[in-house]
């Protein structure tokens, strides 16, 4: 491969090159997969973003994206090794009141995005749980999902705008502040989950909505996981499409069981978190008390103050911090299935989880059918981790879901690509890739199945689990 140091340092200026020790937080991301990399970059324009990639494309150098290094998937881990493409100089953010919209630079953390609306009355809705860390660029990468998509939708129904550099160096504008456009192909939304494989984005602009001025939050608790999922379906068949419907299962209850109300029932299996918004205080309480009744817990908290909210928020909201703090691995699995199959679903996967030994906790977004299974494990059980996914990947399927909602599909979940979509979708995904890639410089090793959708997939994997300290600096780094 050849040296680039000189020229990217020409381009970006010596400070903004990284080599070494000093790139390390950059080879992996929340997962433990890591590769070593040729340098970072860290552009501080589109213009020295298309330079950077235009070099690249001329040495035939792999260039990855990176947003915040959040994936749960090895999105942006160099697997090929290369350029690191670091996003996060540009960081420019207008909030254009007028035109309800907002313009940001792809290293804009979401949640800076979000709360700058909010101080005009107005707000961005999509809120991955990593809303505090991911960047706008990376949400757009992976159109990432969150707590409030289930009446709000995701990050793809917020894109009017967007800025890219092609394979070639190119700079591509597509869209702008409009809400309507119906003149030819929606090319921006080719780019949205395309997970730095078809182009780099460097600015976003996106609708804004009305901030609802009162949000009232109930935990609701169930004898059973089963009584909690067809809840689920109750409340929605009923008509309620509520702000958030999140689930909890009793193995994830109990890591984060000090943030839960006091005297809530311990021995619950599981609670649904559900939240109503509106702008009349009166009838956001009583569409609330309609849902609790609805959902006929066995335990119920309504939260009396914001105070209160926000405590039973922490819990829902703690439990990627708790699992990224503990002394054990874990896979997040990410899948989503038709919301009247999410009992079949969940018991599918404690029965694995009894089959394996395994422990496996679930939260999810139970409103889209998003469950996000998380397998637990230590280092003897590794072995185990590939077979717990691929047969949580087949059920998914088998129930007419998908392998990801929101993640992406990255490295991890990339074998099983086809498993879903089927051959003649990714034989099309494969010719736009050339089309658009044809040197396949564009976050190599991603998205594209590379060996055997079978049990021991994950097992094969280059770059999975290398470094037991890695465990610890990533836990520092904050990812
Ligand atoms: C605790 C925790 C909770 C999470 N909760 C959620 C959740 O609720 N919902 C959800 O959807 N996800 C969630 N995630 C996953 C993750 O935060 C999202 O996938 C997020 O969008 C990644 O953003 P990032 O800036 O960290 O991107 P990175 O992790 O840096 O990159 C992700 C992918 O996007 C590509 N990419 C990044 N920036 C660009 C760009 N500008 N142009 C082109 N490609 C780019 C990368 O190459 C990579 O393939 C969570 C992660 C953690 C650690």
């Amino acid at each position: 491969m050849t040296d680039l140091s000189v020229p990217l340092e020409e381009i970006v200026g010596p400070t903004y090159v990284l080599r070494g020790e000093a790139a390390e937080d950059f080879t992996h991301d929340a997962t433990f997969m890591q590769h070593g990399l040729l340098a970072v970059v860290r552009p501080g324009s589109t213009e020295e973003v298309a330079a950077v990639v235009k070099l690249c494309a001329q040495t035939g150098t792999p260039v990855v994206a990176r947003g915040s290094g959040t994936s749960l998937v090895g999105g942006p881990v160099p697997l090929a090794g290369g350029v690191v493409l670091s996003l996060d100089r540009l960081t420019r953010l207008e909030i254009d009141l007028p035109n309800t919209v907002a313009v940001a630079g792809a290293g804009v953390i979401t949640g800076q995005l979000d709360e700058a609306a909010n101080a005009v009355g107005l707000m961005y809705p999509p809120d991955p749980a990593s809303v505090g860390m991911s960047t706008i660029g990376g949400n757009v990468a992976c159109n990432s999902g969150g707590m409030r998509c289930l009446k709000y939708g995701v990050t793809a129904d917020y894109i009017t705008g967007l800025i890219v550099v092609l394979a070639s160096g190119q700079v591509l504008r597509l869209g702008g502040k409009l809400r309507k456009r119906s003149s030819g192909y929606r090319l921006a939304q080719l780019f949205i989950g395309s997970e730095g494989t078809l182009g780099i984005v460097t600015e976003v602009t996106v609708k804004l909505v009305p901030h609802p001025r009162h949000r009232a939050t109930a935990m609701v608790g169930f004898a059973t996981v089963e009584d909690a999922a067809r809840a689920v379906s109750r409340v929605l068949a009923a008509g309620h499409f509520p702000a958030a419907l999140e689930i909890m299962d009793r193995g994830a209850l109990r890591l984060v069981s000090d943030l839960l109300p006091p005297r809530f029932d311990p021995d619950l299996e599981a609670v649904l978190i559900v939240e109503q918004d509106g702008n009349h205080e009166e009838h956001v309480q009583l569409d609330l008390m309609r849902i609790v009744e609805l959902l006929e817990g066995a335990d119920n908290r309504v939260a009396q103050s914001g105070a209160e909210r926000d405590r039973l928020w922490e819990a829902r909201r703690s439990f990627g911090k708790v699992l990224m703090a503990m002394p054990h691995n874990y896979f997040s699995e990410d899948v989503a299935v038709p919301v009247a199959s999410i009992p079949e679903m969940i018991r599918r996967v404690r029965r694995l989880g009894a089959e394996t030994e395994l422990q496996i906790c679930i939260v999810g977004h139970a409103g889209d059918g998003n469950l996000h299974p998380t397998i637990i494990f230590n280092d003897e059980q590794r072995p185990l981790v590939s077979r717990a996914a691929a047969q949580i990947f087949r059920d998914a399927l088998e129930l007419g879901g998908s392998i990801s909602a929101e993640h992406g599909l990255g490295a991890l979940k990339r074998d099983y690509a086809e498993a879903e979509h089927g051959v003649e979708a990714m034989a099309l995904m494969h010719q736009l890739k050339e089309l658009m890639d044809p040197r396949g410089i564009l976050n190599p090793h991603k998205v594209f199945p590379e060996q055997p959708a079978d049990d021991d997939f994950l097992n094969r994997m280059p770059g999975w689990f290398p470094d037991p300290g890695l465990r610890s600096r990533r836990t520092e780094a904050g990812v």
